[in-house]
């Protein structure tokens, strides 16, 4: 494995199936592990809110997700493929269902988490879903409860950033071992009511102008983060040092 650093975080560089291989490996490793899909936003949060920068720094686990992370990659000098972390996740579903070990799903809206989990039990063979429960809780203890009595080995889990990282993060000391992913919004398109970009757009690496013309109150939120961000990648090429 080989790791690149962007902006004083690392993040893996792997192939798809690179990729895949290894968060096998850590969802069979006896401890709990927290893979981030990083995108450009949480860079942005990282430099607000201390723990989330901690979180980012500590996870055994890092892919680059949006374009911006590959771009910036690039003009650090570094070529690393991009991994869309809701293929990523749904790839893991499958790597799991085929070994028969347990799968939980946390986040989205009750009616979206209910529509997704029927979805993907009709569509993966062998998949045992133990777990779900939409993403709108206070009591996180009474989650970490559920999930502890249950043992997942592969919990997906989409209460937006930074708040999923958080919550994984505190799973770490909580539960038995599994493989935790933060998947965003991943539920709400394999629930049938949100619509992927097509796959033009994804492979321009530009879903995120999708979701923004189909979602124009997005708009605020991606498009500033996004030039932002390749511009502070570039200062610090130049300047050589954290900004
Ligand atoms: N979400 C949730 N609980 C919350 C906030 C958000 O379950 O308290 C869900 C929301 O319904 C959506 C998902 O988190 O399904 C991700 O939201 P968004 O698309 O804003 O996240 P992104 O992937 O852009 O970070």
């Amino acid at each position: 494995m080989k790791r690149v650093k962007l902006l004083g975080y690392e993040i893996d560089n792997f192939d798809f199936e690179g990729a895949v291989q290894y968060a096998h490996e850590l969802m069979t490793n006896n401890k709990v592990n927290q893979v981030v899909t990083i995108n450009p936003e949480m860079f942005t949060t990282a430099q607000k809110d201390k723990e989330f920068s901690e979180i980012l720094k500590s996870a055994e686990m890092v892919i680059p997700d949006g374009i911006g992370v590959k771009v910036g990659l690039k003009i650090m000098g570094e070529n690393v493929a991009r991994i869309a972390g809701i293929d990523f996740a749904r790839r893991m579903i499958d790597v799991a269902a085929k070994e028969s070990l347990p799968v939980a799903l946390i986040g989205a809206k009750p009616e979206i988490i209910e529509k997704a989990v029927s979805n993907l039990k009709s569509e993966v063979e062998n998949l045992n879903i133990v777990y779900s429960h939409d993403g709108y809780f206070d009591n996180w203890d009474e989650i970490m409860e559920d999930l502890k009595q249950v043992s997942p080995k592969l919990i997906l889990v989409a209460l937006g950033s930074p708040k999923q990282e958080k919550f994984i993060y505190e799973a770490k000391h909580l539960l038995n071992p599994a493989l935790m992913i933060g998947v965003g919004g991943s539920f709400d398109v394999w629930s049938g009511v949100v619509e992927r970009a097509p796959e033009i757009y994804q492979k321009l690496g530009l879903e995120w102008l999708y979701r923004t013309i189909k979602q124009p109150e997005r708009f605020k939120r991606i498009f500033p983060a996004l030039p932002l961000f390749v511009l502070k990648v570039l200062r610090y090429r130049i300047g050589g040092k954290e900004c």
